[in-house]
This record gives C-alpha cells, sequence and structure tokens, in this order.
C-alpha cells in the first residue's frame, strides 16, 4: 500500500533527516515508526502525504510515486492524526466532523447521520457530544474527535504522528484500546509513529525501529521480543 523505495530527505538548511530508508505498509496492517525525538519520524510520514518531498527516492502509494499524484487527491485518501489535533473552537464537536472536503454537496440529514456514525464509533455518544464546544472536552475526548474526523473521509490510509501522546497515561491506555478495537472496523492501512517502544509493541503489526535517519530494525513485535 505505501512503499519507502531508498528515501531520503534533506531539508534546505542541511539537515540530512532521513538517510535511506526502505521498508513497506501492507494493505489493512498497522506499521509504527519508534524512535528517539529527532530521529526522523514525523519526516518519513509527511513525505507519504506530500507535505514534504524526498530529496532522492520514491515513496509509492498503492504502486504509484505519490509525486505523480495530485496533492489533494492523495490528502483526501490519506488522513492524518497529530498530537495537536487542532479543534476549531467556534465549531461545534459535530461540525469539526463534518468539515473534512468528502462530506461537501452531501445533505444536511446525511452529514448528520455520519457524523453520528463516527462519534458513535469513537465512544462519543452523539447525543450528548454532537452539539458541545470542543473547548468543553477533556484532552481524551478531543483526541477522539481528531480520530472521528479523520475517519469522516472513509480513509484508505491514516498517518498517526503520535496521536495519544499529550495524553494522560490512563487515558492514553484507553484510547489505545478503543482504536484497536475499532481498526478491525475501518480496514485502514495504519502509520503510526511513537516515541514509547511500549505503545509500538500494541499497536504495531509491524515495528520499524529508527534511528538518525535510518531504520534499524524492521519486525513483527513477537520477533523483537524474542530477540535475545
Ligand atoms: P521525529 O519525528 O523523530 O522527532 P523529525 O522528523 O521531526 O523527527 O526530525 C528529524 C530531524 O530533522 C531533526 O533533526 C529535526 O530537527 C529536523 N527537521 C525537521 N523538520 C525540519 C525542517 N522543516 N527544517 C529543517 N530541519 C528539520
Ligand atoms: P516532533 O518531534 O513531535 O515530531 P518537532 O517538534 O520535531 O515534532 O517538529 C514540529 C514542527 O517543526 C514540524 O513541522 C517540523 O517539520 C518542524 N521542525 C522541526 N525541527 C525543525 C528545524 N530544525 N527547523 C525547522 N523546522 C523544524
Amino acid at each position: 500500500m505505501i512503499r519507502f523505495d531508498n528515501v531520503h530527505k534533506r531539508y534546505e538548511d542541511g539537515t540530512h533527516a532521513v538517510r535511506g530508508i526502505d521498508f513497506e505498509v501492507a494493505e489493512g496492517t498497522t506499521t509504527v515508526l519508534v524512535g528517539p525525538s529527532g530521529c526522523g519520524k514525523t519526516t518519513t510520514m509527511k513525505l507519504v502525504n506530500r507535505l514534504e518531498e524526498p530529496s532522492e527516492g520514491t515513496v509509492y502509494y498503492d504502486g504509484t510515486d505519490v509525486h505523480d499524484l495530485e496533492a489533494t487527491e492523495l490528502r483526501r485518501e490519506v488522513g492524518y492524526v497529530i498530537q495537536d489535533v487542532g479543534l476549531f473552537d467556534h465549531m461545534t464537536v459535530g461540525e469539526n466532523v463534518a468539515t473534512v472536503p468528502d462530506l461537501k454537496g452531501w445533505d444536511a440529514e446525511r452529514i448528520d447521520a455520519r457524523v453520528d456514525e463516527l462519534l458513535t464509533l469513537v465512544d462519543l455518544p452523539p447525543e450528548e457530544f454532537r452539539d458541545r464546544n470542543p473547548t468543553e472536552l477533556s484532552g481524551g475526548q478531543q483526541q477522539r474527535v481528531g480520530v472521528a474526523r479523520a475517519l469522516a473521509a472513509d480513509p484508505d490510509v491514516l498517518l498517526m504522528d503520535e496521536p495519544f501522546g499529550a495524553l494522560d497515561p490512563i487515558t492514553r491506555e484507553e484510547l489505545q484500546d478503543e482504536f484497536l478495537a475499532i481498526q478491525d472496523d475501518i480496514d485502514t492501512t495504519i502509520l503510526f509513529v511513537t516515541h514509547s517502544i511500549d505503545e509500538a509493541l500494541k499497536m504495531g503489526d509491524h515495528i520499524a525501529v529508527m534511528n538518525q535517519g535510518q531504520v534499524v530494525q524492521y519486525d513483527t513485535p513477537k520477533a523483537l521480543l524474542d530477540r535475545p
């Protein structure tokens, strides 16, 4: 579904953030990029939805060089969830979920039904949460809204950059468990970034351990744990 082929990224100031990575994220699976701060995880993510362009090598989406895809088209199929979800405070929770371009042109009834379905999926009962203001929600609840919004477009791929990173440990574990349960329903290919090895082991079908711009280990959680 996503393939990195000898990908490098040098920023304009000379920082060589990604140094020749090769790996694949198979359709319907979750791959976790794990490694210390500054090792190139976020840069790697941004190369998928073309928020950054590789300096060398190729990123493939479904067999096509992402460079040959229209960025807006690509981002419609590739959802993005980050640590700071960035909800609009002047809109209700429901309106926030409905901001994705895909829902434009839908009639009000269909949008409402879709929003309710998504809020239910992320365990925010719509009758209780749809008309609330995001500022009244806890961090965990806001993050759930962010996930619902990312799923609104029914993306084939979801990029998740430390999605639960700002939450307290208990809420974080709750959202991890919930998200694992949701995953079975949504059939989405996921690239997940974290600096927590525990989170990587829990969330990933495959784990790519990054260090200084390179993937230094790539394996299943079980194989990583069994390693001497
Ligand atoms: P991580 O997500 O693992 O923390 P990043 O991909 O954010 O790592 O950053 C990798 C390296 O690239 C770091 O040294 C960071 O400072 C640098 N970097 C990230 N973005 C830019 C940028 N826009 N310009 C220059 N250097 C950058
Ligand atoms: P994280 O470590 O959570 O991945 P960062 O704090 O490294 O995020 O980066 C936050 C934002 O700042 C990103 O958009 C990244 O591209 C940018 N950035 C990071 N390092 C640099 C840098 N050295 N120069 C310019 N921009 C940077």
